[in-house]
């Protein structure tokens, strides 16, 4: 039997979707254990939103398959989405409503709806309940789209781009509340983003989608052991790097290149060396830096 700690919650098999020509997902294969806060990052355009659509039950997988919970969510969805919390990337919340009446409005949906905690995260975001909707900035929309996300204490939270058009104050207040509501109840966690600085500092896996294709799928933690930045120095200009491995990308004017790798980083250092090269740097690059290289090559 299955402990709790090795629970799947969405399981997403050899996906593809495309609109007309375009192939936005491309055999997507993931995995997200219970409790886990996995972040999707890509460039626009690169299907986060068709995947988290999927997750949804919004697309019926054509090829490949979609299991939340360990149901299709095309197939239940009342059985999916009772258990999830959503937020849209428009956020689609009614603009001639009062904070006060849509937190009343989406009660009634939601047996499971918490009062208590609702009114705490209304607090929390220094939301007012007689505010008209469409007179809240942005932030406080995507703090309005959070808190009915999470009021009905899902067991999911999917959200997509939760802190677009956020300014940096705002988008650590949105970061807190999903760690913590995390944290609190072992909740499990997808979100998208563009902002790989966010990801970093959230997630504790990554999947990187670049053009459909889900080109990473790794723990934080392996994510930064696996990848090294160096800076190499040649007593001679190299008119290109010479053959090291795991490079992906590699900069320089000829006698000293800063180089972004994977793999062992023993076995870099002794590929330099047999090269007469010397390492002048090196250090643990940034996501956004292994997503540049990843993508640029
Ligand atoms: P962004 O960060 O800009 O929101 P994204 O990673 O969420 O991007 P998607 O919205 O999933 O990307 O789109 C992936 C690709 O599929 C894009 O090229 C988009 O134009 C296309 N696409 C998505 N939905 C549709 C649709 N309903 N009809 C036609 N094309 C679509």
């Amino acid at each position: 039997m299955a402990t709790e700690e090795s629970e799947i919650i969405i399981e997403v098999k050899h996906l593809s979707r495309s609109f007309g020509k375009k192939e936005a997902l491309k055999d997507v294969t993931l995995q997200v254990p219970k409790g886990q806060v996995f972040g999707l990052v890509g460039e626009n355009g690169a299907g986060k939103t068709t995947l988290i659509q999927h997750l949804m039950g919004a697309y019926k997988a054509k090829m490949g398959s979609v299991r939340v919970f360990g149901i299709d969510p095309v197939y239940d969805p009342t059985a999916v989405l009772s258990r999830i919390g959503y937020l849209s990337e428009d956020r689609d919340l009614p603009g001639w409503m009062r904070v006060g009446e849509l937190m009343r409005y989406m009660k009634a949906f939601y047996p499971k709806w918490d009062d208590t905690y609702a009114a705490r995260l209304r607090d929390e975001f220094s939301l007012d309940e007689r505010a008209k909707i469409r007179n809240l900035s942005r932030g406080e929309k995507a703090k309005l789209g959070l808190l009915v996300a999470q009021a009905h204490r899902p067991e999911l939270l999917l959200l997509d781009e939760p802190s677009s058009g956020l300014d940096a104050v705002a988008r650590l207040d949105i970061l807190a509340a999903v760690v913590k509501s995390v944290a609190e109840e072992g909740r499990t966690v997808l979100f998208s983003s563009h902002l790989l600085d966010e990801v970093e500092r959230v997630a504790d896996h990554v999947g990187m989608i670049h053009e459909g294709r889900l080109v990473v799928d790794m723990s934080m933690e392996a994510l930064k052991e696996t990848h090294h930045k160096y800076v190499v120095r040649w007593q001679t200009p190299q008119p290109a790097i010479p053959e090291l491995p795991g490079v992906l990308h590699a900069a320089g004017d000829g006698k000293e290149w800063r180089i972004l790798c994977e793999g062992s980083g023993q076995r870099f250092h002794q590929a330099v060396f047999a090269t007469a090269g010397e390492i002048v740097e090196a250090g643990v690059p940034t996501l956004e830096q292994i997503f540049i290289a990843r993508v640029t090559g």
